[in-house]
């Protein structure tokens, strides 16, 4: 684990921030990023930027957050690899024109959508995925062909620099740029108008971003969090859906935007199920998970604080709640006979505790879910379609999965993101390539025919016509 004096600072001189935007626009303007060539070397780059420095990247990863190799390589570096690699494949069919109908009014006439970068992209990643959460939405926005400015977080020192090192090695670097910092840059970054704001992290912040793109009307994607929900029904394989809760919930030591952030379970099953997730935190992490290599660190002092501070009055604690400052280790911890008002329920938990509370039945599950702010994700664990319809159709998240946590996110083919307060906009596969284009809605109409009754002056024969073809 890195020391305070091994932390890396970041190097970025705030008045070089005040035109960025500015310079890359140039850039964009001049139209160097338009062609298909373009993009795809910039990709093929990109790939090739983390291929070739996986284990720096791995190093930077273990450093800042203590990851599992593993964790690493699947939900870090082969997220980026594999995205770059799809959206090579698919750059000429995203990037064709899409015709569509035209009505016999608007006759004769071709339609067709065509798509255009934005411009320039400010990306503003956060620390829990930080390879992953920077270079997926930088995929997208290179697919379109935009220019971008990316800001990784603070809070992950070692992933920061490496970025910052790389990016000029790899990617045109009259096209890209790596801002680094915290507040202060990126607020002088905000100040300036950019073409599209892609932000992940939490709400907090997500309407500071908000409030300073409006002033610009630059669009935004907001990836945020909040408190994913798992309804275990008394229908579910318990051995299956512990295994699978645990898994999602103790993967980077719960720092997972759609972790499992609580259960509710039948009452019938309550026990069990507790019982089998114990099981899993054994069989997964040993007797003292402390020992484990494949158990992660909380990213900071800060968190283990504040994670401590929720167990206080928030039931009792059946397995787990050891914490080591030093060595900012939280262990992987159930809590059961959770009052819902409990402070453990009020925030995003975005670490490694797992309430589970009782309830009687699905419907008072789906009440509780929907009693509160919309998820962006919420799992269910039933062998019921009745009860799967019943739980999909009644409740609203950014996305569901049914007997699986995590894995909705692994399909490049479903967009992902947040509904209401968990987010605004998608991206992951062609949803990233739409996230960052403007689709250009285009009509040619041929000159040789010219309708007369188009231009004035007007005839009432024609006004009457159209009158009553209103019904
Ligand atoms: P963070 O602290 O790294 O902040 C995210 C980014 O915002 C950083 O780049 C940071 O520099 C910037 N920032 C912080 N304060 C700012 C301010 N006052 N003004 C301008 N910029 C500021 O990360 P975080 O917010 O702690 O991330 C955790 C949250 O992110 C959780 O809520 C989690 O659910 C959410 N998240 C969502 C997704 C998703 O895909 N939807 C993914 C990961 C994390």
């Amino acid at each position: 684990m890195a020391t305070s004096d091994t932390i890396p600072e970041p190097n970025t001189d705030l008045e070089q921030i005040s035109d960025v935007a500015a310079e890359l626009r140039r850039t964009f303007d001049g139209g160097a990023t338009r062609s298909i060539e373009w993009r795809d070397r910039q990709l093929a780059a990109l790939g090739r930027l983390v291929s070739e420095n996986a284990d720096a990247f791995v190093a930077a990863l273990q450093a800042d957050l203590g990851k599992p190799t593993l964790e690493a390589l699947t939900a870090d570096l082969v997220m980026v690899t594999d995205s770059a690699k799809a959206a090579r494949k698919s750059l000429k069919k995203w990037m064709a024109p899409r015709r569509v109908s035209t009505p016999l009014q608007s006759q004769p006439a071709k339609s067709w959508l065509q798509s255009e970068p934005l411009g320039v992209a400010l990306i503003i990643s956060p620390w829990n995925y930080p390879v992953q959460l920077l270079m997926l939405p930088v995929i997208g926005a290179v697919a379109a062909g935009n220019c971008v400015v990316m800001k990784p977080s603070e809070v992950t020192p070692h992933v920061s620099a490496l970025v910052a090192e790389l990016v000029p090695r790899y990617l045109d670097s009259k096209c890209f740029r790596v801002i680094e910092g915290g507040v202060a840059e990126t607020t002088a970054l905000l100040e300036q108008r950019f073409d599209h704001i892609f932000y992940t992290g939490n709400g907090a912040v997500g309407r500071i971003v908000m409030e300073a793109a409006a002033r610009h009307l630059t669009p935004v994607t907001l990836e945020l969090g909040g408190k994913s929900p798992c309804i275990v029904d008394k229908s579910a394989n318990l051995e299956v859906a512990a295994k699978r809760i645990a898994w999602g919930k103790w993967m980077n030591a719960g720092q997972t935007c759609i972790a499992p952030d609580y259960v509710l379970v039948h009452e019938d099953v309550e026990a069990e199920l507790v019982d089998k997730l114990a099981n899993c935190v054994r069989a997964f992490y040993g007797e003292d998970p402390r020992e484990s290599g494949d158990y992660a660190r909380i990213v900071n002092s800060r968190h283990i604080k504040r994670l401590q501070s929720l167990l206080k009055e928030s039931g009792d604690v059946v397995v787990g709640g050891e914490v080591n400052e030093d060595e900012r280790y939280f262990a992987p911890t159930i809590l059961r006979n959770v009052p819902p008002e409990s402070p453990v329920m009020s925030d995003e938990i975005f670490g490694p505790i797992l309430p589970v509370l009782r309830v009687r039945d699905v419907d008072e599950a789906i009440a509780f879910v929907t009693s509160r702010d919309k998820p962006l994700a919420l799992y269910a664990f039933t062998e019921s379609q009745e009860i799967e319809a019943k739980i999909l159709e009644r409740t609203s998240s950014g996305g569901a999965a049914i007997n699986a946590t995590i894995f909705q996110a692994s399909n490049p083919n479903l967009p992902f993101g947040g509904v209401g307060p968990s987010g605004t906009g998608s991206y992951h596969g062609k949803a990233s390539f739409d996230t960052f284009s403007h689709q250009k809605s285009v009509l040619r109409k041929p000159t040789r025919f010219d309708l007369k009754f188009l231009y004035p002056p007007y005839r009432p024969a024609m006004a009457k016509m159209i009158r009553k073809s209103l019904g």
